[in-house]
């Protein structure tokens, strides 16, 4: 896989850097990447293997708390390019990648390492100031340096084209100058980190050495581009490739974290939370206000984004975003209310209360299915509860990690309250050795099980929301045969049937079997699959390449049980993970269709001659997430609905989530409970207060 270098836009000569690679120099195995402010591409930052701040305007004065009006000062400072290239320049570090630092780029990186500028070099302008080309003179190097190893020179010829240095009185922490010029002595012209170890390559150069006059022999150009380029090859970044399940083409490539980072970040984000859970709870639900307006600004690129890496149709992705609104509604409605100090006793002479206090950093471990509306469940009301969050989505939608963690960003959460851990299931495993507050996660049996064993030790909250083998019974009583096929079948193949309370297996009354079992093949075969991005797609592709083996291999089993498949069940031939909906009859509890968790759009239907025995097989699974009852009396219904070991039950509707209600699972769908008022006091804790005096 080809190395990646970003280099980042400026809109002066951008061409010039770009340039400054031949083709020669990037061989087949480095690739440039326009890391641009105005496009604020920030996602591509994660794919580099380094990077080169480039040249430009002036910084923004407030970024090394100077004021703005100086000689020569521009009329405008470009903002939004000194915050997205300071998010270059901490990525690099915190990933020790190689950086180059060309003028401003060298500027920017004093500034943020607590330096200051020289706002104007004044009467030094006769020989640094640009006008109309460039300004030639000599630079002296620092012997024992990182420089004078690349350059093997003691002095040049470099270029000048800037009115602003560094400072040398206040220069950056761990910063040591490496070249001066050589006619005053007194400008720094280069510098790199002092102590090295723990970093990654970084070399600042105030010059420009992508246009120096005889850059393809001369030392400050040439030996320097030469030795970042062997600092790139010889990075060693683990790759993840996001990849469109409907089209099997990689999206992107994405850097995952790795044991350093994922200490960082926890370091950056326990920092961090104190000053976050200082704000009141109205502040902080102001800014989960701002994200909610922000979802329904980007719901365009949200939604494509979505459905390009998970594989579910257009239209419900919309969907989801929207649920997403309604869910984080509740909690702005409702916080306030459950998170503020309870007087028990305001009389006599011990007065007491609750207080509710936030965990501190807290980790969710989340799965891709609905990565918005499972992300939600737990970012939204570990924030609003003064939590930082450590959120680390599915290997499978980070695409979507990253748009939710740039619009908490924008939303105003504080900074580092909010971080990614990017990665596979390794990198879920390394927030599981960190101390953190609480662990909430979102996933299978296996994993959940693997992570509860882990933390146990650590005596802080873990709670766990799995999977499941949803059972759905219609009685004999229902009334509209064809409408209970239509639910049932929307509760098996909504999200590809890929929802944690999709209806799994399906138990109808033998007086209406027959005509049951009709009704729902006959819609079933209406279903249109196919390409997600089109309106009329009904099932688009299930979301990982195993899972169409995985739900082939249920459908073979029951066949070789003695099922019938009434239809579908087959892989559809060509690019994409798609599979038809498959009915399956002469179904039994000895197949796995009817025992394992399937994950996708294919169901088994039994006959079963009485309640009774309903409630039996209904009853015979180890998991216990919801159960659906479809009948016309209510006493009937809820007399199973009272038999079901599972955290939901439903009358007449099923696959339904209401952000007012529990959200739980039993046995082995889970532990704990998101959502409604539990769900907000999920992620504080109470300390009791007893006041005399
Ligand atoms: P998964 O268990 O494979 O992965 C979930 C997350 O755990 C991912 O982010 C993954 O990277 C991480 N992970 C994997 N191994 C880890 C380890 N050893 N240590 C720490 N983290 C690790 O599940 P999935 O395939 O992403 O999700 C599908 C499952 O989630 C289904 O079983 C579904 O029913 C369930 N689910 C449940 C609910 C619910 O509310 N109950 C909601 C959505 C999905």
């Amino acid at each position: 896989m080809k190395k990646r270098l970003g280099i980042s836009y400026t809109k002066t000569n951008f061409h010039n850097y770009w340039n400054w690679f031949t083709i020669h120099d990037l061989q087949n195995d480095i690739q440039l990447v326009e890391l641009s402010f105005e496009k604020n591409n920030t996602e591509d930052i994660s794919t580099c293997d380094g990077f080169i701040l480039t040249g430009g305007i002036d910084i923004e004065p407030s970024f090394y708390d100077a004021s703005s009006s100086y000689a020569n000062a521009p009329d405008e400072f470009q903002n939004e390019r000194d915050l997205f290239e300071k998010t270059i320049f901490e990525y690099s570090q915190l990933y020790q990648l190689p950086l180059l630092g060309i003028c401003r780029g060298m500027q920017l990186i004093n500034v943020l390492q607590g330096g200051k500028l020289i706002q104007d070099l004044g009467a030094l302008n006769a020989i640094h100031k640009k006008e109309e080309i460039d300004k030639e003179h000599e630079t002296i190097v620092e012997d024992n340096s990182l420089l004078r190893e690349i350059t093997n020179a003691s002095s040049g010829k470099i270029n000048s084209a800037h009115h602003q240095a560094i400072d040398k009185n206040t220069l950056g922490k761990n910063l040591k100058a490496n070249a001066y010029t050589n006619a005053d002595h007194k400008t720094i012209e280069g510098f790199e980190f002092n102590d090295k170890s723990g970093k990654g390559f970084m070399l600042c150069v105030q010059w420009h050495p992508e246009r120096l006059i005889g850059k393809e022999e001369s030392p400050f150009s040439k030996k320097i581009k030469e030795r970042f380029l062997q600092e790139i090859r010889k990075t060693k970044m683990e790759k993840i490739s996001i990849i469109n399940p409907a089209t099997e083409e990689i999206i992107t490539t994405l850097n995952e974290d790795t044991p350093q980072s994922i200490e960082e970040k926890f370091q950056l984000l326990k920092k961090a939370q104190p000053g976050w859970a200082s704000t009141t709870v109205k502040e902080r639900i102001k800014c989960i206000k701002k994200f909610v307006s922000l979802l329904d600004e980007y719901k365009d690129e949200l939604a494509k984004t979505l459905t390009s890496e998970m594989g579910k149709p257009l239209h419900q992705s919309y969907n989801e975003l929207n649920g997403a609104k309604a869910k984080i509604q509740f909690f702005i409605d409702n916080s306030q209310k459950w998170l503020e100090d309870e007087w028990i006793t305001t009389e006599g002479t011990t007065k007491e209360k609750i207080v509710y206090e936030p965990l501190g950093v807290v980790a969710n471990i989340s799965a891709w299915n609905y990565p918005y509306l499972v992300a939600i469940n737990v970012v939204i009301p570990a924030l609003i509860g003064g939590n930082a969050v450590f959120y680390k989505p599915s290997e499978y939608t980070i695409l979507t990690g990253m748009n939710i963690q740039k619009l908490m960003y924008e939303s105003g959460v504080h900074e580092h309250c909010f971080e990614l851990a990017i990665g596979r299931g390794h990198v879920g495993k390394a927030l599981l050795e960190l101390p953190l507050n609480g662990y909430f996660f979102t996933g299978s049996y296996k994993t959940g099980k693997f992570i509860a064993e882990q933390v146990a030790h650590k005596l802080v909250p873990c709670q766990l929301e799995l999977g499941g083998k949803d059972p759905l019974y219609v009685m004999d009583d229902v009334e509209d045969i064809d409408k209970v096929a239509a639910a049932a079948l929307e509760g098996v193949v909504y999200n590809n049937g890929q929802s944690c309370c999709a209806v799994e297996r399906i138990y109808v009354h033998e007086k209406i079997y027959d005509e049951f079992v009709k009704s729902y093949v006959e819609q079933a075969k209406k279903l249109i699959v196919g390409d997600p991005l089109n309106e009329s797609t009904e099932i688009g592709a299930v979301s990982r390449k195993e899972q169409v083996e995985f739900l082939l291999h249920q459908v073979e089993d029951a066949k070789q049980k003695g099922a019938t498949v009434l239809l579908g069940g087959k892989k559809i031939n060509g690019k994409g993970y798609f599979i038809e909906p498959a009915v399956l009859i002469n179904v039994n509890h000895d197949m796995k269709i009817m025992k394992e968790e399937s994950f996708g759009p294919i169901t088994g239907i039994q006959k079963v001659k009485d309640d009774e025995e309903a409630v039996a097989l209904m009853e015979d699974t180890e998991y216990g997430l919801t159960a659906a009852i479809y009948s016309k009396s209510f006493e009937r219904a809820e007399k199973i609905m009272m038999q079901m070991n599972t955290g939901t039950v439903y009358w007449n509707c099923c696959d339904r989530v209401s952000a007012a209600l529990p959200w739980s699972g039993r046995k082995h769908s889970g532990l704990g409970s998101t959502l409604s008022y539990q769900g907000i006091r999920a992620f504080v804790q109470p300390k009791a207060y007893h006041m005399r005096g």
